[in-house]
Protein backbone atom coordinates (compact mmCIF):
# COMPACT_ATOMS: atom_id res chain seq x y z
CA UNK A 1 0.00 0.00 0.00
CA UNK A 2 1.09 3.30 -0.75
CA UNK A 3 1.17 6.50 1.65
CA UNK A 4 -0.36 9.06 -1.12
CA UNK A 5 -1.66 8.04 -5.02
CA UNK A 6 -2.61 10.65 -7.19
CA UNK A 7 -4.86 10.83 -10.18
CA UNK A 8 -4.47 13.06 -12.89
CA UNK A 9 -0.64 13.96 -14.02
CA UNK A 10 -1.78 17.49 -15.23
CA UNK A 11 0.11 20.44 -13.09
CA UNK A 12 -1.82 19.81 -10.00
CA UNK A 13 -1.43 15.48 -10.06
CA UNK A 14 2.39 16.41 -10.95
CA UNK A 15 3.15 19.19 -8.16
CA UNK A 16 1.03 17.26 -5.55
CA UNK A 17 3.17 13.93 -6.24
CA UNK A 18 6.63 15.84 -6.26
CA UNK A 19 5.42 17.41 -3.04
CA UNK A 20 4.25 14.55 -1.13
CA UNK A 21 7.77 12.79 -2.14
CA UNK A 22 9.44 15.45 -1.02
CA UNK A 23 7.91 14.98 2.25
CA UNK A 24 9.29 11.49 2.41
CA UNK A 25 5.57 9.76 1.56
CA UNK A 26 5.68 6.50 -0.90
CA UNK A 27 3.62 7.88 -3.78
CA UNK A 28 2.58 6.87 -6.94
CA UNK A 29 1.17 9.06 -9.90
CA UNK A 30 -1.95 7.39 -12.27
CA UNK A 31 -1.66 8.97 -15.70
CA UNK A 32 -4.13 8.39 -18.14
CA UNK A 33 -1.93 8.94 -20.89
CA UNK A 34 0.81 10.81 -20.61
CA UNK A 35 2.58 13.18 -18.10
CA UNK A 36 1.17 16.44 -18.09
CA UNK A 37 -2.40 16.52 -18.70
CA UNK A 38 -4.41 19.04 -20.68
CA UNK A 39 -1.96 22.03 -20.22
CA UNK A 40 1.23 20.05 -22.01
CA UNK A 41 -1.38 17.92 -24.54
CA UNK A 42 -4.56 19.58 -25.42
CA UNK A 43 -4.53 23.22 -23.60
CA UNK A 44 -1.98 25.86 -23.02
CA UNK A 45 0.77 24.86 -24.77
CA UNK A 46 -0.50 23.64 -28.12
CA UNK A 47 -2.90 26.72 -28.13
CA UNK A 48 0.10 29.18 -27.69
CA UNK A 49 2.20 27.47 -30.39
CA UNK A 50 -0.83 28.26 -32.76
CA UNK A 51 -1.68 31.58 -31.21
CA UNK A 52 2.90 32.09 -32.11
CA UNK A 53 1.85 31.14 -36.03
CA UNK A 54 -1.10 33.27 -36.04
CA UNK A 55 1.37 36.57 -34.56
CA UNK A 56 3.50 35.60 -37.23
CA UNK A 57 1.58 36.06 -39.99
CA UNK A 58 0.20 39.26 -38.79
CA UNK A 59 3.80 40.71 -38.45
CA UNK A 60 4.70 39.02 -41.68
CA UNK A 61 1.68 41.69 -43.08
CA UNK A 62 3.63 44.63 -41.09
CA UNK A 63 7.15 43.63 -43.25
CA UNK A 64 6.08 46.15 -46.17
CA UNK A 65 5.21 49.10 -43.36
CA UNK A 66 8.83 48.58 -42.43
CA UNK A 67 11.26 48.21 -45.67
CA UNK A 68 11.13 44.65 -46.05
CA UNK A 69 9.62 43.04 -49.10
CA UNK A 70 8.27 39.47 -49.36
CA UNK A 71 5.67 37.31 -50.87
CA UNK A 72 2.13 36.77 -49.25
CA UNK A 73 2.52 34.73 -46.08
CA UNK A 74 0.74 31.57 -46.78
CA UNK A 75 0.02 28.76 -44.28
CA UNK A 76 0.62 25.21 -44.39
CA UNK A 77 -1.63 24.19 -41.45
CA UNK A 78 -0.05 20.14 -41.81
CA UNK A 79 3.20 21.75 -41.11
CA UNK A 80 2.15 23.63 -38.60
CA UNK A 81 0.54 21.26 -36.79
CA UNK A 82 3.47 18.86 -36.94
CA UNK A 83 5.33 22.06 -35.45
CA UNK A 84 2.60 22.05 -32.64
CA UNK A 85 3.52 18.11 -32.25
CA UNK A 86 7.10 19.04 -32.29
CA UNK A 87 6.25 21.74 -29.59
CA UNK A 88 4.83 19.34 -27.07
CA UNK A 89 7.40 16.65 -27.32
CA UNK A 90 10.67 18.94 -26.86
CA UNK A 91 9.13 20.20 -23.82
CA UNK A 92 8.09 16.88 -22.91
CA UNK A 93 11.31 15.26 -23.52
CA UNK A 94 13.18 18.62 -21.55
CA UNK A 95 11.02 18.35 -18.82
CA UNK A 96 12.72 19.24 -15.47
CA UNK A 97 9.66 17.70 -13.63
CA UNK A 98 10.02 15.03 -14.72
CA UNK A 99 13.87 14.37 -13.53
CA UNK A 100 12.25 15.37 -10.33
CA UNK A 101 9.55 12.92 -10.38
CA UNK A 102 12.56 10.50 -11.37
CA UNK A 103 14.60 11.20 -8.51
CA UNK A 104 12.07 11.54 -5.61
CA UNK A 105 11.27 8.05 -6.70
CA UNK A 106 7.37 8.73 -7.16
CA UNK A 107 6.29 5.36 -8.94
CA UNK A 108 4.60 6.60 -12.11
CA UNK A 109 2.12 4.62 -13.98
CA UNK A 110 1.28 6.47 -17.57
CA UNK A 111 -1.75 4.67 -19.58
CA UNK A 112 -3.23 3.69 -16.31
CA UNK A 113 -6.30 4.56 -18.32
CA UNK A 114 -9.52 6.08 -16.63
CA UNK A 115 -8.69 4.97 -12.76
CA UNK A 116 -11.98 4.44 -10.64
CA UNK A 117 -12.86 4.20 -7.06
CA UNK A 118 -13.71 0.95 -5.53
CA UNK A 119 -13.99 1.88 -2.09
CA UNK A 120 -12.47 4.69 0.21
CA UNK A 121 -8.39 3.58 -0.01
CA UNK A 122 -8.52 1.47 -3.55
CA UNK A 123 -9.18 2.12 -6.59
CA UNK A 124 -8.61 0.54 -9.85
CA UNK A 125 -7.08 0.98 -13.12
CA UNK A 126 -8.73 0.85 -16.98
CA UNK A 127 -6.49 -2.46 -17.44
CA UNK A 128 -7.80 -3.85 -14.07
CA UNK A 129 -4.68 -3.00 -11.22
CA UNK A 130 -6.27 -2.47 -8.44
CA UNK A 131 -4.23 -0.02 -6.27
CA UNK A 132 -4.21 1.00 -1.88
CA UNK A 133 -2.91 3.96 -0.44
CA UNK A 134 -4.09 5.71 3.50
CA UNK A 135 -4.12 8.89 1.15
CA UNK A 136 -5.42 10.54 -2.09
CA UNK A 137 -5.32 13.11 -4.26
CA UNK A 138 -7.62 14.11 -7.05
CA UNK A 139 -6.43 15.68 -9.77
CA UNK A 140 -8.45 14.93 -12.98
CA UNK A 141 -8.95 18.22 -14.11
CA UNK A 142 -12.16 19.18 -16.15
CA UNK A 143 -13.62 18.78 -20.16
CA UNK A 144 -15.75 21.03 -21.81
CA UNK A 145 -19.68 21.68 -21.27
CA UNK A 146 -21.98 19.06 -23.39
CA UNK A 147 -25.36 21.17 -24.08
CA UNK A 148 -28.18 18.97 -24.05
CA UNK A 149 -29.25 20.03 -27.34
CA UNK A 150 -30.25 18.11 -30.46
CA UNK A 151 -27.47 17.57 -33.19
CA UNK A 152 -24.98 18.63 -30.32
CA UNK A 153 -22.93 15.54 -31.54
CA UNK A 154 -22.37 16.91 -34.56
CA UNK A 155 -20.23 19.52 -33.03
CA UNK A 156 -16.64 20.06 -32.09
CA UNK A 157 -14.74 21.27 -29.06
CA UNK A 158 -11.25 23.16 -29.06
CA UNK A 159 -9.48 19.99 -28.91
CA UNK A 160 -11.21 18.77 -32.51
CA UNK A 161 -10.24 22.43 -33.37
CA UNK A 162 -6.74 21.65 -32.88
CA UNK A 163 -6.62 18.22 -34.33
CA UNK A 164 -7.99 19.31 -38.04
CA UNK A 165 -5.82 18.52 -41.02
CA UNK A 166 -6.85 22.15 -42.99
CA UNK A 167 -8.24 24.77 -42.04
CA UNK A 168 -12.09 24.80 -42.63
CA UNK A 169 -13.42 27.86 -44.87
CA UNK A 170 -15.60 28.99 -42.22
CA UNK A 171 -16.44 28.53 -38.51
CA UNK A 172 -18.98 29.27 -35.91
CA UNK A 173 -17.53 29.63 -32.60
CA UNK A 174 -20.48 29.58 -29.66
CA UNK A 175 -18.78 31.06 -26.65
CA UNK A 176 -17.26 34.13 -26.58
CA UNK A 177 -15.18 33.28 -23.39
CA UNK A 178 -11.84 32.82 -22.80
CA UNK A 179 -11.78 29.58 -24.84
CA UNK A 180 -14.03 30.27 -27.38
CA UNK A 181 -11.87 33.62 -27.91
CA UNK A 182 -8.68 32.26 -28.71
CA UNK A 183 -10.20 29.45 -30.90
CA UNK A 184 -11.77 32.68 -33.15
CA UNK A 185 -9.18 34.60 -33.13
CA UNK A 186 -6.62 31.91 -34.27
CA UNK A 187 -8.41 30.42 -36.83
CA UNK A 188 -9.63 34.11 -38.30
CA UNK A 189 -5.80 34.87 -38.50
CA UNK A 190 -5.32 31.63 -40.84
CA UNK A 191 -8.31 33.15 -42.95
CA UNK A 192 -11.25 30.99 -41.72
CA UNK A 193 -14.39 33.33 -41.65
CA UNK A 194 -15.30 33.15 -37.87
CA UNK A 195 -19.01 34.13 -36.37
CA UNK A 196 -18.42 34.49 -32.92
CA UNK A 197 -21.74 33.54 -30.78
CA UNK A 198 -22.12 34.70 -27.50
CA UNK A 199 -25.27 34.22 -25.47
CA UNK A 200 -24.52 36.88 -23.08
CA UNK A 201 -24.27 40.75 -23.36
CA UNK A 202 -20.81 41.01 -23.68
CA UNK A 203 -18.39 38.63 -25.08
CA UNK A 204 -14.99 38.17 -22.46
CA UNK A 205 -17.61 38.68 -19.37
CA UNK A 206 -15.52 38.14 -16.47
CA UNK A 207 -12.83 40.83 -17.91
CA UNK A 208 -13.20 44.82 -17.44
CA UNK A 209 -16.00 46.36 -19.48
CA UNK A 210 -13.77 48.33 -21.41
CA UNK A 211 -11.45 45.44 -22.30
CA UNK A 212 -14.44 43.68 -23.58
CA UNK A 213 -15.70 46.36 -25.64
CA UNK A 214 -12.01 47.10 -27.21
CA UNK A 215 -11.90 43.35 -27.95
CA UNK A 216 -15.47 43.08 -29.06
CA UNK A 217 -14.21 45.92 -31.22
CA UNK A 218 -10.85 44.78 -32.57
CA UNK A 219 -12.49 41.49 -33.75
CA UNK A 220 -15.02 42.97 -35.83
CA UNK A 221 -12.77 45.15 -37.35
CA UNK A 222 -10.35 42.01 -38.34
CA UNK A 223 -13.17 40.57 -40.39
CA UNK A 224 -15.21 38.44 -37.38
CA UNK A 225 -18.83 38.68 -37.10
CA UNK A 226 -19.55 38.75 -33.27
CA UNK A 227 -22.82 38.84 -32.16
CA UNK A 228 -24.07 38.83 -28.46
CA UNK A 229 -27.05 38.17 -27.08
CA UNK A 230 -27.91 36.09 -29.64
CA UNK A 231 -30.34 34.12 -28.18
CA UNK A 232 -31.29 30.21 -27.14
CA UNK A 233 -29.65 27.28 -29.28
CA UNK A 234 -32.61 25.09 -30.60
CA UNK A 235 -30.58 22.30 -32.44
CA UNK A 236 -27.90 21.50 -34.93
CA UNK A 237 -28.57 19.85 -38.19
CA UNK A 238 -26.15 18.89 -41.04
CA UNK A 239 -26.23 20.63 -44.23
CA UNK A 240 -24.47 20.05 -47.67
CA UNK A 241 -21.38 22.44 -46.44
CA UNK A 242 -21.54 21.60 -42.67
CA UNK A 243 -23.33 22.39 -39.50
CA UNK A 244 -26.43 24.70 -39.32
CA UNK A 245 -27.15 26.42 -35.55
CA UNK A 246 -31.12 27.07 -35.24
CA UNK A 247 -31.51 29.44 -32.31
CA UNK A 248 -34.52 31.55 -31.08
CA UNK A 249 -34.32 34.96 -29.56
CA UNK A 250 -38.04 36.72 -28.95
CA UNK A 251 -40.35 33.93 -30.23
CA UNK A 252 -38.33 34.65 -33.64
CA UNK A 253 -36.28 31.79 -35.42
CA UNK A 254 -32.82 32.48 -37.52
CA UNK A 255 -30.29 29.86 -37.77
CA UNK A 256 -26.28 30.34 -39.22
CA UNK A 257 -24.31 28.24 -40.57
CA UNK A 258 -20.98 27.06 -40.95
CA UNK A 259 -17.98 24.17 -42.42
CA UNK A 260 -17.57 23.47 -38.81
CA UNK A 261 -19.12 24.81 -34.93
CA UNK A 262 -16.76 24.59 -32.11
CA UNK A 263 -18.70 24.86 -29.17
CA UNK A 264 -16.76 26.33 -25.94
CA UNK A 265 -19.54 27.11 -23.36
CA UNK A 266 -17.54 26.24 -20.14
CA UNK A 267 -15.60 23.77 -18.18
CA UNK A 268 -16.90 20.98 -16.18
CA UNK A 269 -15.47 18.53 -13.33
CA UNK A 270 -13.96 15.46 -14.95
CA UNK A 271 -15.01 13.49 -12.03
CA UNK A 272 -17.88 11.48 -13.92
CA UNK A 273 -15.97 8.22 -13.93
CA UNK A 274 -14.14 8.49 -11.00
CA UNK A 275 -16.48 6.33 -8.96
CA UNK A 276 -16.71 9.53 -6.59
CA UNK A 277 -19.38 7.99 -4.40
CA UNK A 278 -17.64 4.92 -3.16
CA UNK A 279 -15.18 6.76 -1.91
CA UNK A 280 -17.68 9.12 -0.22
CA UNK A 281 -16.20 11.99 -1.94
CA UNK A 282 -19.35 15.01 -2.89
CA UNK A 283 -19.69 17.67 -5.42
CA UNK A 284 -20.98 21.09 -4.53
CA UNK A 285 -23.93 22.98 -6.36
CA UNK A 286 -21.13 23.69 -9.29
CA UNK A 287 -20.90 19.70 -9.78
CA UNK A 288 -16.92 20.30 -8.88
CA UNK A 289 -15.46 18.08 -5.82
CA UNK A 290 -16.54 20.16 -2.50
CA UNK A 291 -13.09 20.80 -0.61
CA UNK A 292 -12.47 23.12 2.45
CA UNK A 293 -9.23 26.09 2.65
CA UNK A 294 -7.29 22.65 3.22
CA UNK A 295 -8.32 21.17 -0.07
CA UNK A 296 -10.03 18.29 2.10
CA UNK A 297 -13.21 16.32 0.34
CA UNK A 298 -15.75 15.56 2.46
CA UNK A 299 -13.69 11.96 2.56
CA UNK A 300 -11.35 13.59 5.25
CA UNK A 301 -7.92 11.26 3.82
CA UNK A 302 -8.87 11.89 0.21
CA UNK A 303 -7.39 15.54 -1.15
CA UNK A 304 -8.17 17.59 -4.46
CA UNK A 305 -6.89 19.94 -6.53
CA UNK A 306 -6.56 22.09 -9.52
CA UNK A 307 -9.36 22.52 -12.40
CA UNK A 308 -11.63 19.55 -11.05
CA UNK A 309 -11.92 21.64 -7.63
CA UNK A 310 -13.55 24.77 -10.02
CA UNK A 311 -11.67 28.02 -8.89
CA UNK A 312 -9.47 29.87 -11.16
CA UNK A 313 -8.67 26.97 -13.58
CA UNK A 314 -5.27 27.69 -14.81
CA UNK A 315 -1.87 26.01 -15.00
CA UNK A 316 -0.27 28.07 -11.99
CA UNK A 317 -3.38 27.69 -9.76
CA UNK A 318 -3.46 24.07 -10.79
CA UNK A 319 0.47 23.57 -9.42
CA UNK A 320 -0.45 25.64 -6.64
CA UNK A 321 -3.45 23.95 -5.36
CA UNK A 322 -1.59 20.80 -6.12
CA UNK A 323 1.17 21.78 -3.26
CA UNK A 324 -0.91 22.67 -1.11
CA UNK A 325 -3.36 19.63 -1.52
CA UNK A 326 0.06 17.50 -1.11
CA UNK A 327 1.34 19.18 2.00
CA UNK A 328 -1.89 18.73 3.71
CA UNK A 329 -2.07 15.03 3.16
CA UNK A 330 1.08 14.04 4.15
CA UNK A 331 1.25 16.79 7.28
CA UNK A 332 -2.06 16.77 8.38
CA UNK A 333 -4.14 20.27 8.09
CA UNK A 334 -1.51 22.69 8.14
CA UNK A 335 -1.70 24.99 4.99
CA UNK A 336 -4.54 26.38 3.97
CA UNK A 337 -5.09 27.55 0.45
CA UNK A 338 -3.83 31.62 0.39
CA UNK A 339 -5.13 34.32 -2.08
CA UNK A 340 -2.61 35.13 -4.14
CA UNK A 341 -2.61 37.50 -6.53
CA UNK A 342 -3.29 36.36 -10.01
CA UNK A 343 -2.96 37.43 -13.68
CA UNK A 344 -5.48 35.49 -16.21
CA UNK A 345 -5.08 36.72 -19.93
CA UNK A 346 -5.12 34.94 -23.14
CA UNK A 347 -3.32 35.42 -26.23
CA UNK A 348 -5.37 36.24 -28.91
CA UNK A 349 -5.51 39.22 -31.21
CA UNK A 350 -5.49 41.51 -29.56
CA UNK A 351 -4.32 40.08 -26.12
CA UNK A 352 -5.84 41.12 -22.79
CA UNK A 353 -5.02 40.68 -19.27
CA UNK A 354 -6.30 41.54 -15.79
CA UNK A 355 -4.48 41.34 -12.71
CA UNK A 356 -5.29 42.03 -8.76
CA UNK A 357 -8.62 43.37 -8.52
CA UNK A 358 -10.79 44.23 -11.58
CA UNK A 359 -11.84 47.70 -11.64
CA UNK A 360 -15.59 46.95 -10.64
CA UNK A 361 -14.45 44.73 -7.31
CA UNK A 362 -12.24 47.65 -6.07
CA UNK A 363 -14.80 50.04 -6.83
CA UNK A 364 -16.98 48.29 -4.62
CA UNK A 365 -14.52 47.79 -1.37
CA UNK A 366 -12.46 50.80 -1.95
CA UNK A 367 -11.98 54.38 -2.82
CA UNK A 368 -10.75 54.40 -5.73
CA UNK A 369 -8.30 56.21 -8.87
CA UNK A 370 -7.98 54.73 -12.14
CA UNK A 371 -5.18 56.00 -14.75
CA UNK A 372 -5.53 54.93 -18.31
CA UNK A 373 -2.69 55.09 -20.63
CA UNK A 374 -3.69 54.20 -24.48
CA UNK A 375 -0.77 52.34 -26.48
CA UNK A 376 -1.27 55.00 -29.28
CA UNK A 377 0.91 57.63 -26.87
CA UNK A 378 3.24 55.14 -26.15
CA UNK A 379 6.76 54.99 -27.83
CA UNK A 380 7.06 51.01 -27.58
CA UNK A 381 3.97 50.75 -29.40
CA UNK A 382 4.32 52.97 -31.89
CA UNK A 383 8.08 51.66 -32.86
CA UNK A 384 6.39 47.80 -33.32
CA UNK A 385 2.88 49.65 -35.06
CA UNK A 386 1.09 48.07 -32.59
CA UNK A 387 -1.11 51.46 -30.90
CA UNK A 388 -3.99 49.54 -30.48
CA UNK A 389 -5.33 49.17 -26.56
CA UNK A 390 -4.62 50.44 -23.36
CA UNK A 391 -3.38 49.97 -20.03
CA UNK A 392 -5.48 50.59 -16.93
CA UNK A 393 -3.78 50.95 -13.25
CA UNK A 394 -6.41 51.08 -10.50
CA UNK A 395 -5.15 52.09 -7.17
CA UNK A 396 -6.85 52.93 -3.76
CA UNK A 397 -7.44 56.66 -3.13
CA UNK A 398 -6.09 56.86 0.63
CA UNK A 399 -2.93 54.46 0.60
CA UNK A 400 -2.17 55.16 -3.06
CA UNK A 401 -1.32 51.33 -3.13
CA UNK A 402 -1.95 49.37 -6.74
CA UNK A 403 -5.02 47.12 -6.20
CA UNK A 404 -5.63 45.96 -10.18
CA UNK A 405 -4.65 46.50 -13.55
CA UNK A 406 -6.61 45.34 -16.67
CA UNK A 407 -4.55 45.65 -20.25
CA UNK A 408 -5.49 45.38 -23.39
CA UNK A 409 -2.88 45.22 -26.87
CA UNK A 410 0.47 43.98 -27.52
CA UNK A 411 1.95 42.14 -24.87
CA UNK A 412 -0.61 42.38 -22.39
CA UNK A 413 -0.24 40.03 -20.66
CA UNK A 414 3.36 40.50 -19.85
CA UNK A 415 2.95 44.11 -19.11
CA UNK A 416 0.01 42.62 -16.28
CA UNK A 417 2.28 40.25 -14.88
CA UNK A 418 4.39 43.45 -13.93
CA UNK A 419 1.22 44.61 -12.23
CA UNK A 420 0.99 41.83 -10.32
CA UNK A 421 4.33 42.00 -8.68
CA UNK A 422 3.78 45.36 -7.76
CA UNK A 423 0.95 44.54 -6.09
CA UNK A 424 2.17 41.35 -4.68
CA UNK A 425 4.80 43.55 -3.11
CA UNK A 426 2.60 46.06 -1.52
CA UNK A 427 3.59 49.00 -3.75
CA UNK A 428 2.25 52.96 -4.17
CA UNK A 429 1.34 54.16 -7.11
CA UNK A 430 4.27 56.71 -6.72
CA UNK A 431 6.67 53.86 -6.24
CA UNK A 432 6.04 52.11 -9.16
CA UNK A 433 6.62 55.18 -11.15
CA UNK A 434 10.16 56.32 -9.71
CA UNK A 435 11.51 53.00 -11.27
CA UNK A 436 13.48 53.99 -14.03
CA UNK A 437 12.58 50.76 -15.72
CA UNK A 438 14.59 50.60 -19.47
CA UNK A 439 13.09 52.67 -22.32
CA UNK A 440 11.28 52.08 -24.60
CA UNK A 441 9.73 49.05 -23.08
CA UNK A 442 6.25 47.03 -22.80
CA UNK A 443 6.80 47.16 -19.15
CA UNK A 444 7.68 51.04 -19.38
CA UNK A 445 3.88 51.28 -20.29
CA UNK A 446 2.93 50.54 -16.76
CA UNK A 447 5.60 53.37 -14.95
CA UNK A 448 3.56 55.48 -16.89
CA UNK A 449 0.37 54.75 -16.40
CA UNK A 450 1.91 54.31 -12.70
CA UNK A 451 2.91 58.24 -13.44
CA UNK A 452 -0.73 59.23 -14.38
CA UNK A 453 -1.78 58.01 -11.37
CA UNK A 454 0.33 59.01 -8.81
CA UNK A 455 -0.34 62.58 -10.72
CA UNK A 456 -4.06 62.37 -9.79
CA UNK A 457 -3.33 61.48 -5.81
CA UNK A 458 -0.91 64.53 -5.91
CA UNK A 459 1.69 62.76 -5.00
CA UNK A 460 5.55 63.21 -6.36
CA UNK A 461 6.81 61.10 -8.57
CA UNK A 462 10.24 62.93 -8.29
CA UNK A 463 11.95 61.45 -11.55
CA UNK A 464 10.58 63.58 -14.80
CA UNK A 465 12.01 62.02 -17.61
CA UNK A 466 9.29 59.78 -18.49
CA UNK A 467 7.33 63.01 -18.97
CA UNK A 468 8.12 62.52 -22.97
CA UNK A 469 5.85 59.52 -22.45
CA UNK A 470 2.96 60.69 -20.39
CA UNK A 471 0.52 62.00 -22.89
CA UNK A 472 -1.81 59.19 -22.31
CA UNK A 473 -4.97 60.50 -20.99
CA UNK A 474 -5.64 60.26 -17.06
CA UNK A 475 -8.68 59.42 -15.68
C1 LIG B 1 -7.85 25.74 -24.91
C2 LIG B 1 -7.28 25.98 -23.54
C3 LIG B 1 -6.29 26.93 -23.38
C4 LIG B 1 -5.75 27.15 -22.11
N1 LIG B 1 -4.79 28.11 -21.97
C5 LIG B 1 -4.25 28.34 -20.75
C6 LIG B 1 -3.20 29.30 -20.60
O1 LIG B 1 -2.79 29.97 -21.55
N2 LIG B 1 -2.67 29.47 -19.35
C7 LIG B 1 -3.10 28.75 -18.27
O2 LIG B 1 -2.58 28.94 -17.17
N3 LIG B 1 -4.11 27.84 -18.39
C8 LIG B 1 -4.68 27.61 -19.60
N4 LIG B 1 -5.68 26.69 -19.72
C9 LIG B 1 -6.17 25.97 -18.51
C10 LIG B 1 -5.19 24.87 -18.08
O3 LIG B 1 -4.87 24.02 -19.15
C11 LIG B 1 -5.81 24.07 -16.93
O4 LIG B 1 -6.20 24.96 -15.92
C12 LIG B 1 -4.83 23.07 -16.34
O5 LIG B 1 -4.40 22.15 -17.32
C13 LIG B 1 -5.47 22.31 -15.17
O6 LIG B 1 -4.57 21.39 -14.64
P1 LIG B 1 -5.09 20.07 -13.90
O7 LIG B 1 -3.86 19.37 -13.46
O8 LIG B 1 -6.11 20.43 -12.91
O9 LIG B 1 -5.86 19.23 -15.01
P2 LIG B 1 -5.44 18.67 -16.44
O10 LIG B 1 -4.30 19.40 -17.04
O11 LIG B 1 -6.73 18.64 -17.19
O12 LIG B 1 -4.94 17.20 -16.14
C14 LIG B 1 -5.80 16.23 -15.63
C15 LIG B 1 -5.42 14.89 -16.19
O13 LIG B 1 -6.18 13.88 -15.52
C16 LIG B 1 -6.66 12.95 -16.48
N5 LIG B 1 -7.86 12.25 -15.95
C17 LIG B 1 -9.13 12.66 -15.93
N6 LIG B 1 -9.92 11.74 -15.36
C18 LIG B 1 -9.13 10.71 -15.01
C19 LIG B 1 -9.35 9.48 -14.39
N7 LIG B 1 -10.58 9.10 -13.97
N8 LIG B 1 -8.30 8.65 -14.21
C20 LIG B 1 -7.06 9.02 -14.62
N9 LIG B 1 -6.79 10.19 -15.19
C21 LIG B 1 -7.80 11.03 -15.39
C22 LIG B 1 -6.94 13.79 -17.70
O14 LIG B 1 -6.97 13.00 -18.86
C23 LIG B 1 -5.74 14.73 -17.67
O15 LIG B 1 -4.64 14.18 -18.34
C24 LIG B 1 -6.23 26.43 -20.99
C25 LIG B 1 -7.23 25.47 -21.16
C26 LIG B 1 -7.76 25.25 -22.43
C27 LIG B 1 -8.85 24.24 -22.61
Amino acid sequence: MSDVIVIGAGPAGVVAAVRAAELGARTELLARTELGGMAANDGPVPVRTLAHASRLMRDAQQLGRYGVTVSEPVLDYSRLLARVRQVVEDLRSHSSVRKRIGCLGVKVREQSGTVRFLDAHTVETQGGLRLQAEKFIICTGGISRRLPIPGFELTSTHSDAWGLTSVPPSMLVVGGGATGAQVASIFNAFGTRIQLFETGPRILATEDEDVAAAASRAFRESGMVVKENFGTIESFEKTPTGIRMNFSKDGKRDSAEAALVVVAVGWVADSARLNLAAAGVELNERKFVKVDEYLRTSAPHIFAAGDIIGRLMLVPQGAQTGFVAATNAVMGPTMPLGEEVTTTGSFTEPEYAQTGLSEAKARAAHDIVTAVLHFDSTARTIIDGRTFGFCKLIADRKTAKILGCHVIGERAVDIAEVAAIAIAAGMRVDELARIPLAFPTYAGILANVAVNAARQLDLRVGWQARQMECTGTAE
